[in-house]
């Protein structure tokens, strides 16, 4: 219970006489031994006793300072006073039911240290005006030191993230599932168009900027990783409100908790312009510059991946060789623009006549190489002679003129006996040579 005394008869001094009994005491020494000091303040007369321990604390004697509170107020550091102050006139007021404050304090040696300053008003009198108040001071300084250390470790680890450019995270799978961001650098502003709490509050958000087309396999690839917990790398695209399809690539590690969650620390980083480069690279090796056309590498490649089909059970695949005939003159007569006008002439009007499965490439100068998936001799026939028909009805046009441009073709159809693709190449190669043969302008099947 608060002892109520008048303001006339506050905490007199025989009670802090009394107090410097008790700082003799046992739980004195017990106190002072913790880095904590004891103060009693009367109000009324603005007059404080310090423990021994309080003395300590801040270095000096236990005769050292006198007991005015003016003087007190000297020692707080300027920055801190008037908050102090002011939790302090709460207290008394009663706006709080005790008074706590961290603030700085000067030593005798003139240095400043962080203490944790408590107490509580322990008498009033009848109208609730503050009598007398006792508390502690404790040395907080380490705690202070320690703490300015990690907020330099958070600073410095928060300046990193933000700086790069890309997008570093810290996110939690718990065990029931339930997951969330616990950490994302500003750098997510360019790679999700989200402010950082966004991400944090919801990560669904995230989600829902993922390319609808890369979602499964983004989600896939993270639950491997989990169960895993191999490191996990990702290319995908999103699709951001301003700047669109984009590609992102993710670098990211798994750790499991004690707890059985799954941490994640992870980088994601804008690929776009790599992709790009990617594609335009891919292009440039596998595609022929002049008529757009698979070039014969990449052919290869595409027939080799046939053969495979025929080889796993697929009943037939023709191969057509086409050649134009007197090519030369066509160059030495209207020039080499006119030979390249006419080579481009010819490869459009092949894609125009394949299916989505067929693939046409140039794998020579004026030499042409089709693979009709899934075609027999006679359909790849009927094939030729209209690629043969279509030359003669849609000639191309040199100097406005159209020019008469015929083509040799020679067949054949893959053998599941084929090894390689060269065989299959070889024999409808062989067709072509006995089309030449026969006067050009024809179309020749494979008789071996
Ligand atoms: P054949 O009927 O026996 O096939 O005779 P041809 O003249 O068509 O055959 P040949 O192999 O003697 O000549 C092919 C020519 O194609 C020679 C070469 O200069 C030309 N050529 C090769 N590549 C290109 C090209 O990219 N552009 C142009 N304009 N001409 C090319
Ligand atoms: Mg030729
Ligand atoms: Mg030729």
């Amino acid at each position: 219970m608060m002892k109520s005394t008048s303001p006339e008869n506050p905490a007199s001094d025989t009670s802090l006489q009394a107090f410097g009994t008790i700082a003799e005491s046992r739980l004195e020494l017990a106190i002072e031994g913790s880095g904590t000091g004891v103060w009693d303040r009367n109000i009324v007369t603005g007059r404080i006793h310090y423990s021994r321990g309080w003395k300590a604390l801040l270095g000096y004697a236990p005769n050292d300072l006198t007991d005015g509170i003016e003087e007190s107020y000297t020692r707080i550091h300027p920055d801190d006073l008037a908050y102090v102050q002011a939790e302090m006139q709460a207290h008394f007021d009663q706006h709080t039911d005790s008074y706590a404050v961290e603030h700085r304090i000067r030593c005798r040696d003139d240095s400043y240290k962080w203490v944790c300053s408590r107490g509580r008003v322990s008498q009033r009198d009848e109208h609730g005006n503050a009598l007398r108040m006792t508390g502690t001071t404790t040395d907080v300084s380490d705690i202070h030191a320690l703490a300015e250390r990690l907020q330099q470790s958070v600073d410095l680890i928060t300046n990193l993230t933000n700086t790069v450019p890309g997008m570093f995270y810290q996110y939690l799978i718990a065990p029931d599932g339930s997951a969330g961001y616990r950490y994302v650098s500003t750098g997510i502003q360019d790679i999700f168009e989200l402010a950082p709490e966004q991400a944090i509050g919801d990560d669904q958000l995230i989600d829902a900027r993922l390319h609808p087309d890369d979602l499964e396999l983004w989600q896939t690839s993270l639950q491997t990783c989990t169960a895993t917990l191999q490191p996990w790398h990702l290319d995908y695209r999103v699709l951001l409100p301003v700047q669109g399809l984009r590609w992102r690539n993710v670098n990211a590690r798994p750790t499991r908790l004690p707890d059985g969650s799954t941490q994640w620390h992870g980088f994601i980083t804008d690929i776009t312009e790599r992709k790009r480069l990617d594609i335009e690279l891919r292009e440039f090796a596998t595609t022929d510059y002049l008529t757009r056309l698979p070039n014969r590498r990449h052919f290869l490649t595409c027939l080799r991946e046939e053969l495979a089909r025929i080889h796993r059970g697929q009943p037939s695949t023709a191969v057509l060789m086409c050649d134009l005939d007197h090519f030369k003159n066509i160059n030495d007569t209207h020039g080499h623009a006119a030979g390249d006008l006419v080579l481009a002439h010819f490869a459009g009007m092949l894609q125009e006549q394949l299916r989505v499965n067929d693939t046409a490439g140039r794998i020579g100068g004026e030499e042409f190489a089709i693979v009709l998936s899934g075609a027999t001799l006679a359909s790849a026939t009927l094939f030729a002679e209209r690629v043969r028909q279509r030359m003669a009805s849609q000639p191309p046009m040199v100097t406005g003129q159209p020019l008469v441009v015929t083509v040799s073709i020679g067949i054949a159809v893959m053998l599941a006996s084929d090894i390689h693709v060269e065989a299959v190449l070889s024999r409808s190669d062989r067709a072509l040579y006995r089309a030449k043969e026969a006067g050009r302008d024809r179309i020749e099947t494979a008789v071996d």
